[in-house]
Formats: structure tokens, sequence, C-alpha cells
């Protein structure tokens, strides 16, 4: 067994999700943050042990495995670029990427190991398989997906809304969306089947954002020793026994 941490580069490291990374990823001694990456220029240089950089000093930052990546679109780019450069795995769950970007990750896929995902949570992941079941077993019903986030979210409907709404694709819906914008909501995605006379409602609540953080440090840690390509979280977290 390896027991040689995997070296991970934080890029968003300010924001809540970056903080929540910083925070579960120093209670694992499998995992070692070797840099965090801000967009403007930091304040303390280091802090907790590890080397702060801005985002335009990315450049520079030491040797590590793995970049994960919660920013915004337009930070999306120069930290996938750099991991292709140096042959380190990507993990992000940025969302709002364009079709460009989207294409860059089929790219970066044929020569590092990555994973691109809407959620990082073990709950979408199996609400994503329910819908597509009920969406196969309910054909000609409307299909409603209703998304609450906090105000501070700029991208609507979410990413996982959208995801939601492929698995409802699969199974032969045709799925309309809604976005709410209220509070400090970390994210509900409300699925809604209607037919004549009765409703199948599904839902989703994330109450704490560590779910997303600690799925993407998991998923992280599985992708070093994995080939070139574009693995969704599902192939890396193993079913439960
Ligand atoms: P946030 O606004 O708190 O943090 C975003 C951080 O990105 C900030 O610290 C900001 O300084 C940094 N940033 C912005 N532009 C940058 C650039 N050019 N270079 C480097 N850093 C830059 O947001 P958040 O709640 O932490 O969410 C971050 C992203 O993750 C959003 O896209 C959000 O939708 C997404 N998200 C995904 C999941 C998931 O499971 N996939 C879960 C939660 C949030």
């Amino acid at each position: 067994m390896n027991n040689t941490p995997t070296r991970l580069l934080i890029h968003g490291a300010s924001g809540r999700m970056g903080q929540a990374l910083l925070r579960l990823a120093a209670e694992d001694s499998l995992l070692q943050v070797v840099a965090a990456v801000v967009r403007k220029p930091p304040a303390q240089r280091v802090v907790d042990g590890i080397p702060h950089f801005a985002a335009s000093e990315l450049a520079g930052v030491p040797a590590f495995d793995v970049a994960i990546d919660f920013s915004l679109p337009e930070g999306f780019d120069p930290v996938l670029a750099l991991c292709a450069e140096r042959g380190a795995g990507f993990v992000s769950g940025t969302t709002g990427i364009s079709e460009r970007q989207q294409a860059a990750l089929t790219a970066a896929a044929t020569r590092i190991p990555l994973v691109w995902a809407t959620n990082f949570s073990l709950g979408v992941a199996v609400l994503a398989e329910l819908v597509e079941r009920a969406a196969l077993a309910l054909p000609g019903w409307d299909c409603d997906i209703v998304e609450s986030h906090h105000v501070h979210k700029k991208d609507a409907p979410s990413g996982t809304a959208l995801t939601l709404g492929e698995a409802a694709q699969h199974g032969g819906a045709d799925p309309r969306y809604a976005s709410l914008r209220a509070g400090d909501i970390i994210g509900e995605h409300f699925v809604q089947f209607t037919g004549l006379g009765e409703r199948v409602e599904l839902v989703h609540r994330a109450t704490n954002r560590d779910i997303f953080a600690r799925g993407a440090l998991h998923v992280a840690g599985q992708l070093v020793r994995r080939a070139p390509g574009q693995y969704r979280v599902r192939d890396l977290v193993a079913p439960p026994a």
C-alpha cells in the first residue's frame, strides 16, 4: 500500500468551497496541500503552513499531483492548462463553464486524468439515477426541476439541475427548469413528475457544503493512479457494501 500523501493544489482557496477543502484536507494524512491559489495577491503568503499564491502567479506554484478547482468560469482555463502542462490530475466543481471550456476538458483528458462534476455529493448521484428511472416509468408526464441556492450564486439553472435534467432526458422526459435565489440556502433540487391526478416528487437537500468538499477530496485521491481520461464521480466512488 502506498502511503505517500497526494500533493494538492487548491484553486479558489478563499471561497466557501475552497475554505472547506483546506479545512478537511488538513484532517487527512493521505492528503497534503502544497499550494492554495486565490484571485488577488494574498495578504499573508503562508497560512497554516500552506503557501498562498495569486492567480497571476499560477506558473510559479510547486509540484503537485492533483489540482482541485472550485472557482468561477473565468478562473477555470489557466488552472486546467497548468495541469495539462504538468501532467497533473484535475478535479473541478466550477459550474457555469462554457461549451468551449467543456471542449477544453475533453481535449485535456487525452493527456491527464480529470473529473468535472456539477455535484460531488453521493446523494445527488443517487437522485440522478432515480430521476432517470422515474422518467422511464412515467412516459408523457410533465417533468419540472426547481433548484434553490443562496443569493450569491451566479449561474442559473444550477449545474446540478442541468445534470438532473440530462438524466430525465435519458429517460425520455422533457424537463423544464425554475431557479430560486434566497438567503443562505446551500442547495436544494426538487424534481416533480406530474401526471393526471397524481404527482411524484423527488428531492435532495444539502445542509452542509462539506459533502461536496469531501467528495472532491476523495475523487482527487483516487485520480492519482488513473490513466488519462474524463471520469465521473460515480466511477471513482466505491458503491456502499
Ligand atoms: P465563492 O464565490 O465563495 O468562491 C469562489 C472563489 O473563486 C473566490 O475565492 C474567488 O476569489 C475565486 N476566483 C474567482 N475568479 C478567480 C480566478 N480568475 N482565479 C482564481 N480564483 C478565482 O464560491 P463557492 O461557493 O466556493 O463556489 C465556487 C464554485 O463551485 C462555483 O462555481 C459553484 O457553483 C461551484 N460549486 C460546485 C459544487 C459541486 O459539488 N460541484 C458545490 C458547491 C459549489
